[in-house]
């Protein structure tokens, strides 16, 4: 990957280059991720918007390295956290990174909390785990975050079991523990998709105000770009694997330059446009085992050429910090 332009270096704290992923499964390899590179800065919060399958959650596993290999695998590329490559580190030193460095908070609360311990033993397990306090200490932190994400009289749901819990009061619980050992990254994939609409508002309020006052930066995945407009600095597009453009969230609103992100764009249902039927991307995301040749959205795009199905749209820079990969900006 060429160098991020207008990036200073020491506020880098990741740095995702030329990541390829793949899954080999019985009917071939599934190629998840082909190249995807970006950079979340200290204190900043990147959007990784797609549609589902586009690889989102894949480049998360891949950071945190819970890829399950088999049938899963890295095959090339870097995972710079601090200027360290992930990759080259031994799951004992991904287990201290994880949880204590890196944070992730997953879509479905439910699946991500032990149905069988009370959620009062499993957040103090994780600050015992990882910032080595007593048991004691690791009390006191528990119903200090509890209070901190907003859950009401903490000691007592301490005690309760994740299914004694609405929804939100579960993913109440995940962010405490995630944010519970001040990671300096905090990855969070589709936080509010299994919420309803009321609660989704605040927890994404809740997550914007506890990464500020953390000081964290944050990956935010998300299909919905109206949820990065509300809370990212820049976003990354992704489609089928490959990032397919990249920049500050309010140039990307003002000047979509990928088909892609256009159709996304389109797609964000508008106050001005009630009674209008939304707008869709037609077809879907392709089979990633045989995907389509060159670029890969070339099926499903209004725009393409003869040169899209033949050849892979290089990186283009429109400006300084706004990349796109499409052979119209050729
Ligand atoms: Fe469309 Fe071609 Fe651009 Fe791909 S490269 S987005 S097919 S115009």
């Amino acid at each position: 990957m060429e160098k991020e332009n207008n990036l200073d270096e020491n506020e880098i704290l990741l740095e995702v280059k030329n990541l390829k992923t793949s899954f080999f499964t019985y009917e071939g390899e599934v190629k998840a991720l082909e190249d995807v590179s970006f950079v979340v800065n200290k204190g900043e919060t990147l959007g990784l918007v797609g549609e589902t399958g586009s690889g989102k959650s894949v480049t998360a596993l891949s950071i945190m390295k819970l890829i399950p290999d088999p049938p899963g695998k890295i095959l090339s590329g870097e995972i710079n956290f601090n200027g360290e490559n992930l990759i080259k580190k031994t799951e004992k030193e991904m287990q201290d990174i994880r949880g204590n460095q890196i944070s992730m908070i997953f879509q479905d609360p439910m699946n991500s909390l032990n149905p069988v311990f009370d959620v009062g033993t499993q957040i103090k397990q994780v600050i015992k785990k990882h910032q080595r306090k007593s048991s004691r200490m690791a009390k006191k932190i528990a119903l200090e975050m509890f209070k901190k994400v907003g859950l009401p009289d903490p000691e007592h749901i301490m005690g309760k079991y994740p299914h004694e819990l609405s929804g939100g009061m579960q993913q109440r619980v995940m962010i405490a523990t995630a944010l519970s050992c001040h990671p300096q990254l905090l990855i969070a994939d589709e936080p509010t998709t299994a919420l309803d609409v009321t609660i989704q508002a605040q927890i994404l309020k809740l997550i914007k105000n506890l990464r500020d006052e953390m000081s964290s930066s944050m990956l935010l995945i998300t299909h919905d770009l109206g949820v990065v407009a509300r809370v990212c600095d820049r976003v990354a597009v992704m489609y089928a694997g490959n990032i397919v453009e990249y920049a500050p969230v309010k140039k990307l609103f003002k000047n979509p330059s990928h088909p892609y992100t256009e159709g996304l764009l389109k797609a964000i249902p508008r106050r001005e446009s009630r009674g209008e039927k939304l707008k869709i991307i037609k077809g879907k995301v392709p089979n990633l085992i045989t995907p389509p040749s060159g670029c890969r959205f070339h099926p499903r795009c209004e725009y393409k050429m003869d040169v899209c199905s033949s050849t892979i749209p290089p990186r283009k820079y429109i400006d300084e910090n706004h990349y796109v990969k499409c052979h119209l900006q050729f």
